[in-house]
């Protein structure tokens, strides 16, 4: 199936991020409003303290995000800042590609995270529970290679300031 074939969604309609473990169990659950979507980058924002589910129990994030999902991509890069605030830093999760079904975007969280500062410095995070999960849920062996592959996209586009990092 062509991942780009799905619908598009329509600026201000609300969208709802559905990201589950590899098992299929529920791990974040946040609620969005479109902010543009070119039928290959969905664009979408969240407005701090709104109530996100995740397996570890509710969260109210003191961000406000601007999210950003390619529906070909391994990952996806949270623009974050506080209300009134410029931009405190982007949180990047490694994911199977999105798929966005008309009110829904789902994908598989892939564990690896890269946080990149306004400065440009970055670090990878979660290498450890990313080690664990492939022996846990049996990562078959493409899946591992992409999310290695993407986790080092993202810190050649933090190094570049490649976008989206290029927008403050
Ligand atoms: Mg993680």
């Amino acid at each position: 199936m062509d991942v780009l074939a799905g619908p598009r969604a329509r600026p201000g309609t609300r969208a709802l991020l559905r990201a589950t473990k590899y098992d299929g169990t529920a791990h974040w659950i946040q609620p969005f409003q479109v902010v543009s979507d070119d039928g290959n980058l969905l664009v979408a924002s969240y407005r701090a303290r709104t109530p996100i589910y995740t397996s570890r129990g509710e969260f109210r994030s003191p961000y406000d995000s601007l999210v950003y999902f390619w529906r070909d991509r391994w990952y996806n890069v949270f623009r974050l800042s506080r209300p009134g605030c410029p931009l405190a830093l982007w949180y990047c999760n490694v994911t199977t590609p999105p798929l966005f079904d008309g009110c829904q975007i789902g994908y598989v969280d892939l564990d690896l995270d890269v946080k990149v500062l306004p400065n440009g410095c970055y670090e990878l995070l979660d290498e450890d529970e990313f080690e664990v999960h492939q022996k846990k849920y049996g990562y078959p062996p493409e899946v591992i290679e992409n999310a290695e592959i993407a986790a080092r996209e993202l810190t050649e586009m933090a190094r570049k300031r490649a976008f989206p990092f290029s927008e403050k």
